[in-house]
């Protein structure tokens, strides 16, 4: 099967677990204002690929794999969903680790179809990287242009089929660090049963220059960077958050 990918990453090394693979797809749906790669955002750029070539270029790097994988990012892979299905598929069959790196925004709840391809690729992931944005969908919107309640369903689906969740969020000045946001944060997340982890990520202007180049406006050139101390001091909420959640949890089961 073709899919349309906007690049590779051949020694990926923070897009999951190990050194890794990492496949980056065309277009999206989101339009996040600190997106650092607004050239992955339209559907009808990047190049055609087959799952067979991908897989082939993966083992001429074989060796250099230890402990990782392929991960499949974008662009929103998700709206890609029957081709990451069929690359992870053909992965497994040969060992490979597989992780998807997602916003979880093409998830609905109510889409039964649909959520029998969520199915089966969940089937062959190891891991999903999640982007919780916003916990509030207001701000959500504000931030990436939709509401978030299909990207908490789609956590929540996925912690029902048991796959491993990564938690990833932007720590974004101004927009996404005020201790009331980042509790819910991290009183949703203590509820997963999967959760293996959560990424803060500080927001930075690297991608600034992209914009540039395509002569486009940059959403956020008025905002900070954001600084180690403020992702420690959101981690410290967060973390109190978990351990609340998962106590209460606790406490319901001895119920
Ligand atoms: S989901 Fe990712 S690729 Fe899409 S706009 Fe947001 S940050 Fe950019």
């Amino acid at each position: 099967m073709d899919g349309m990918v906007h690049s590779i990453e051949t020694m990926g090394t923070v897009d999951g677990p190990g050194i890794r693979f990492v496949v980056f797809l065309q277009g999206c749906p989101l339009r996040c204002r600190y997106c650092h790669n607004p050239d992955t955002w339209v559907w009808d750029a990047g190049t055609v690929r087959s799952t067979d070539e991908l897989l082939a270029q993966y083992n001429r790097y074989l060796p250099y794999f230890r402990n990782g994988g392929i991960t499949v990012s974008g662009g929103e892979p998700l709206c890609q969903m029957e081709f990451v299905t069929e690359l992870f598929t053909e992965a497994r069959k040969r060992g490979i680790h597989t992780c998807l790196d997602t916003s979880g925004i093409t998830f609905d709840k109510n889409d039964e179809a649909k959520k029998k391809n969520f199915y089966s690729l969940t089937k062959v992931t190891d891991l999903v990287m999640l982007d919780i944005k916003h916990m509030d969908s207001e701000q959500h919107i504000k931030l990436t242009g939709s509401s978030v309640e299909n990207v908490l369903d789609f956590a929540l689906f996925l912690d029902g089929s048991g796959t491993e969740i990564w938690i990833r969020h932007v720590l974004v000045p101004g927009w996404t660090d005020d201790r009331e946001s980042l509790t819910r944060l991290g009183t949703f997340t203590g509820r997963l049963k999967n959760l293996k982890a959560i990424d803060l990520l500080p927001y930075h202007k690297m991608g600034k220059i992209k914009y540039d180049k395509l002569n486009m406006t940059y959403p956020l050139s008025g905002v900070p960077e954001c600084q180690p101390e403020e992702i420690k001091r959101a981690r410290n909420i967060i973390l109190e958050a978990v351990r609340k959640a998962r106590l209460e949890e606790e406490n319901k089961c001895r119920k």
